[in-house]
């Protein structure tokens, strides 16, 4: 048996991961749960799946969630937290040995950092906390024998095909110490919303547009992030630090169907893949179950029914953010975390529709660009957490002030 605690159990991952402790309960038992702000979900999965402790971020719901929790006349209630105290209790709960990040954005960075601190497993969906904060979170890992296991469908297919070259067990990924014959990794996207659009086409994109994608069923920011590719971009340092493949390494490849998931090439020349459907709910399992694979009941992946899997190179001039994060990537220290703080605050606002989808590039770009005289090669926590911050502020005054410098 697992037990497990959730971040973020009432997005699109943490609902998802309830499912499967629904569908194996002989394998799973959550017992730890937190949420944003969504406290009638949290009261019905508090019903459904009886955790020891509960915690919502936003403290002004504490009260309401409290009452919600004592109609339910549960015997056992769980301890009722808030805050980020109260989301740091779940991260490091004393029961839980596997902590899933579900939490969106860098907000999930301390509490990622505290269950690694308290020596937790990790099954990592919220990929933002290993962009901004790789440098810290892998020493961290280490220290602390926390194991981070990939949510995220591409990094889980890469783990699925690295468990078959030879010295898989003793390579060291986390230190740079790739599984000897691994030559590339291939990441596949599906094109995101406007996969089939023209570029001209995209000054007119709506946040109903961007908001709608064609094969994954997710949260709205990773959504918007798959349309303008960003979401590869943040994979493909996601990718670096979890498995230390060099960025020269690392390709995209545009993949409409969503079958192959990614791929591994190795030095001679064969190409190792995971398929499956498009469905988070593999992946997750996958973070859970490992090394174990678990029966299930789901559809089985049937080629024939698919016809064709076709692939095609990304158009960079297209989706400017993929060589964004690229260049970031590779200037490493604080520039991951600055790419990504501009990214979540330019989307934001896109979302409330006070910039335009062409104009989040832009702002990404400039905030980039602005941070260069500051650049920290080998920053601490406190100095990521500071550039996120120096970075949201400054989107924000760009936009108040009119961002002349934006020609779209
Ligand atoms: P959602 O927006 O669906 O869910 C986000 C969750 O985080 C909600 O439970 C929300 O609570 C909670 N939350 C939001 N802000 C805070 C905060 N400040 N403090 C604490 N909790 C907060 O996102 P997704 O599930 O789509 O994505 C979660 C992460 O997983 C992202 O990093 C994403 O990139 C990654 N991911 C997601 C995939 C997917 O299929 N969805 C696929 C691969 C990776 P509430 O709703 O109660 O306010």
């Amino acid at each position: 048996m697992k037990y497990i605690s959730i971040l973020g159990s009432t997005g699109s991952i943490g609902t998802q991961t309830l499912e499967i402790v629904k569908e194996l309960p002989s394998k799973f038992k959550v017992v730890a749960l937190s949420a944003g702000k969504n406290i009638d979900l949290l009261t019905i999965q508090v019903k459904v799946h009886q955790p020891e402790v509960i915690a919502i971020e936003d403290e002004n719901l504490l009260l309401d969630l409290k009452n919600n929790i004592s109609d339910l006349r549960l015997e056992n209630p769980p301890i009722i937290l808030s805050g980020t105290n109260g989301i740091n209790s779940v991260a490091s709960w004393d029961s839980a040995d596997t902590v899933v990040t579900g939490i969106v954005g860098c907000a999930g960075l301390i509490p990622t950092m505290t269950a690694i601190n308290a020596g937790k497993n990790i099954a990592l969906a919220n990929k933002e906390t290993l962009i901004a904060a790789g440098s810290v979170v892998i020493p961290a890992l280490k220290k602390n024998k926390s194991r981070l296991l990939p949510a995220d469908s591409e990094h889980s297919a890469i783990f699925q095909c690295l468990q078959g070259l030879p010295n898989y067990e003793t390579a060291d990924f986390l230190t740079g110490q790739i599984p000897k014959g691994l030559k590339a990794i291939h990441l596949t996207a599906s094109g995101g919303a406007f996969r089939d659009w023209a570029i001209e086409d995209l000054k007119n994109v709506t946040v109903k547009d961007a908001t709608s994608h064609p094969n994954w069923d997710m949260g709205k920011k990773i959504t918007v992030d798959s349309a303008t590719l960003m979401n590869k971009g943040l994979e493909v340092i996601e990718a670096h630090y979890l498995f230390g493949t060099s960025y020269e390494n690392i390709e995209i490849v545009i993949h409409p169907q969503s079958i192959i998931h990614s791929m591994i090439e190795l030095d001679d020349s064969s190409l190792l893949a995971q398929l499956g459907w498009p469905d988070m709910k593999l992946p997750i399992l996958y973070a859970l179950s490992w090394p174990e694979r678990f029966n299930t009941n789901w559809k089985r992946l049937n080629l024939t029914e698919i016809g064709e899997l076709t692939f095609r190179k990304p158009d960079n001039l297209k989706y400017p953010c993929m060589k964004l994060a690229y260049s970031a990537g590779i200037q490493s220290g604080t520039m991951p975390a600055v790419l990504n703080a501009a990214n979540e605050i330019s989307v934001e606002q896109f979302l409330k529709e006070k910039i335009s989808f062409q104009e989040i590039p832009k702002f990404i770009e400039k905030t980039c660009e602005m941070h260069l005289k500051d650049h920290n090669k080998s920053p601490i926590l406190e100095d990521i957490l500071s550039v996120d911050n120096w970075a949201r502020n400054f989107v924000i005054e760009e936009i108040r002030k009119g961002a002349k410098y934006i020609k779209v």
